[in-house]
């Protein structure tokens, strides 16, 4: 059961501190509060989590600063979509930029960070497109342990201090481990917080059930995380689901193809039919991976790149991020370079990106007006 509270209660009011001591009498039952502090309007919500089946509703409609109650029999208690009015607090800001169901973005760069000089050129095509996202690839998980692992926190510092003399506001950056987040928070702090990180979470670690308790106890940080490649769709969302009951609710969930020979030719089969029901399931953004997905710079007839065809895909399907691979010197690049979008195709992507986004909004446009009428 979640109690939403008025908006802007005060937690140090008498009204407040009432509503917790009768919470607190509650048997079997324990309670943990979200505060989601906006600029205008502040947003209380309180998870019971225990048998709150012996609950009586109305009783706690009752409680003081209680403006209304959802009931929740279904999985995904706190990212999930429980009722037809279900409008809580579905989108989170990080560093200037908002991310939720109605926003779309591109996260453009490098799987794996090489040098510098890759990451600046990188970046620098980014500011001159009006990018202010990234991807940039410090810790590699990898198939092999002969194959190189990533830079990790040693390309921390010019990876940051470029990305703010570029004006990117958020990278996308995977992390295999707990102790990557500090590096990261102390590389971010040395750089005088000139950019913000978005902590990846990789298919492999998808069910890293500890790392997603870790990540999921820092609200600092918003989250990525990965589909897993071999596992179901409710298990994965049961891994976004990890995160949020910790209490970092700011999390995006990544299509990126599933690990099957019936996806052959591409790397992975590819899964972007399922935006719109992971946006009918949950309220978490969702974003597309078309890179990892398709795994090659294969094109069709009609001209097109096969990732970008599928980016398209997940586009027209209501995605609202999409994570690519570029790379501004591809023979050069450590990892995935065979696969990775070339700079001079940077505005095509975009334009292209555009163009479906924006069919996409006028088919939800007609939807609505479908539903109105
Ligand atoms: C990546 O995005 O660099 C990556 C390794 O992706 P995945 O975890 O989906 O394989
Ligand atoms: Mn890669």
């Amino acid at each position: 059961m979640i109690l939403v509270l008025a908006p802007n209660t005060p937690p140090d009011g008498s009204a407040y501190r009432e509503l917790i001591q009768r919470l607190d009498q509650l048997t079997g039952i324990k309670h943990r509060v979200h505060r989601e502090i906006g600029d205008e309007v502040t947003l209380t919500e309180i998870y019971l989590i225990g048998n709150t089946a012996a609950l009586n509703p109305e009783v706690v409609q009752q409680f003081p600063c209680v403006e209304r109650i959802v009931r929740i029999s279904e999985p995904y208690r706190v990212l999930g979509r429980h009722q037809q009015n279900d409008n809580r607090v579905s989108s989170f800001e990080y560093n200037g930029i908002r991310f939720g169901q109605d926003t779309f973005h591109v996260f453009a760069g490098l799987c794996a960070v090489d040098s510098r000089e890759s990451v600046e050129t990188m970046m620098r095509a980014l500011r001159g497109h009006g990018q202010m996202c990234s991807r940039m690839g410090a810790y590699k998980p990898r198939t092999s342990p002969y194959a190189f692992q990533g830079y990790g926190k040693t390309c921390l510092p010019y990876v940051f201090e470029l990305a703010g003399k570029y004006g990117i506001k958020v990278i996308a950056m995977e992390i295999t481990h707990e102790s990557h987040i500090d590096e990261i928070r102390d590389n971010l702090r040395t750089t005088g917080n000139a950019t913000g990180v978005m902590l990846q979470i990789g298919t492999r670690n998808t069910q890293n059930f500890e790392l997603l308790k870790i990540i999921g106890r820092q609200q600092e940080f918003p989250v990525l995380l990965k589909r897993g490649f071999g596992i179901t769709l409710d298990e994965s969302l049961n891994a976004a689901e990890y995160l949020a009951s910790e209490g970092n609710r700011k999390v995006v969930f990544c299509l990126r193809g599933m690990k099957t020979n019936m996806g052959d030719p591409h790397r992975n089969f590819v899964d972007f039919a399922h935006v719109p029901t992971i946006k009918r399931l949950t309220r978490m953004p969702v974003c597309v991976d078309p890179s990892h997905s398709v795994g090659s710079r294969a094109v069709s007839p009609d001209g097109l790149l096969d990732v970008f065809h599928v980016t398209a895909q997940g586009i027209i399907a209501g995605a609202n991020m999409v994570l690519v691979d570029f790379h501004p010197f591809p023979e050069k690049a450590l990892v995935d370079g065979p696969q990775a979008l070339r700079l001079n195709e940077l505005q095509h992507f975009l334009d292209d990106t555009a163009l479906v986004r924006e069919t996409y909004l006028k088919r939800a446009t007609r939807a609505a007006q479908e539903i109105t009428s």
